[in-house]
């Protein structure tokens, strides 16, 4: 009897400091290693954000920005949460907070530091026919229609993971333009390159990045014949300038499956592929999104 009344004392006084002490209820930041990878950023890369151990989370989320991005398991177990770095980034200390909450209900918040270098991108000139230079009102008027279904693409990226296998290149061409280089056209500075160009024979076959789910088949102005491909986790890849194309919106498709035939649709000057790529809307260098998916070092 004296030992029942001594326990209930005893859990009573817990509760009260409980109570007490809201603070008590935050599990403690030092439980959780974060990682960013590369350790080194530069503008229009994809940075990797991992929490570990993953074991005891419920979940979490990466307030970056005005974006709140829950982390999701990698197909090796690890937790992360992918950035885009946007092009035009100062050099310095970014700063994004992860909240935290364990199987137990407790929660926890721990600061993340990306740290951006600074990289100049090279300029491009090039000469193309004056009216594909500046278009009609007619052709920017199709811009503007397509530019709209492009945003109301982006803005329902999934945020669950549909890629198993690990991305690849989707030709094996050399490198014809990187990312990021200031288009200069006939004389006149224009946006930058938002993707890379790969060299292709006209009519090789174009793979998939990724696994992932046809969003959009179009035939733009500017991108020619073009597919994208939701991979989930906000990244979305592109594939512009295709003379055909194999699969339908709607469809899954698999990493290295052929999506369609390489061209010169649209604006192009010859047979290439245009190969883009976003993380959570944030134009990146896809060349960067295989870094950022390869296995840890
Ligand atoms: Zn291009």
């Amino acid at each position: 009897m004296v030992k029942k009344s001594l326990l209930t004392s005893c859990l009573l006084g817990i509760m009260a400091l409980l109570m007490l002490c809201p603070q008590q209820r935050q599990a403690t930041a030092a439980e959780w290693t974060v990682a960013v990878h590369p350790a080194t950023l530069l503008p229009g890369d994809v940075a990797r954000v991992e929490l570990s151990p993953a074991t005891a989370i419920a979940s979490a989320t990466l307030l970056w920005q005005d974006l709140r991005i829950p982390l999701t398991t990698l197909p090796d177990g690890r937790l992360a949460a992918l950035i885009g770095i946007p092009r035009d980034t100062a050099a310095g200390s970014h700063r994004g907070e992860l909240q935290i909450t364990v199987h137990s209900g407790l929660r926890s918040r721990q600061l993340v530091t990306l740290q951006v270098g600074k990289k100049t991108f090279p300029e491009q000139h090039l000469s193309l026919p004056q009216r594909q230079v500046s278009p009609d009102r007619a052709t920017m008027d199709r811009h503007r229609r397509e530019r709209a279904e492009l945003d109301r693409v982006f803005g329902r990226r999934q945020q669950a993971r549909l890629w198993q296998a690990p991305f690849q290149l989707p030709v094996q061409g050399p490198l014809l333009s990187p990312f990021g280089v200031q288009r200069i056209l006939n004389g006149q500075p224009r946006s930058y390159h938002s993707g890379v160009d790969l060299r292709t024979r006209f009519a090789e076959p174009v793979a998939a990045a990724g696994d992932g789910l046809i969003v959009l088949v179009a035939n733009h102005f500017f991108a020619g014949r073009s597919v994208y491909i939701d991979h989930g986790m906000g990244v979305v890849t592109m594939y512009f300038h295709l003379s055909a194309i194999s699969v339908a919106e709607g469809e899954r498709v698999a990493a290295g499956q052929t999506i369609g035939l390489a061209g010169a649709t649209g604006r192009a000057s010859g047979p290439h592929l245009h190969w883009g790529a976003r993380v959570h809307n944030c134009k990146v260098d896809p060349l960067a999104l295989l870094r950022a998916l390869a296995a840890p070092p």
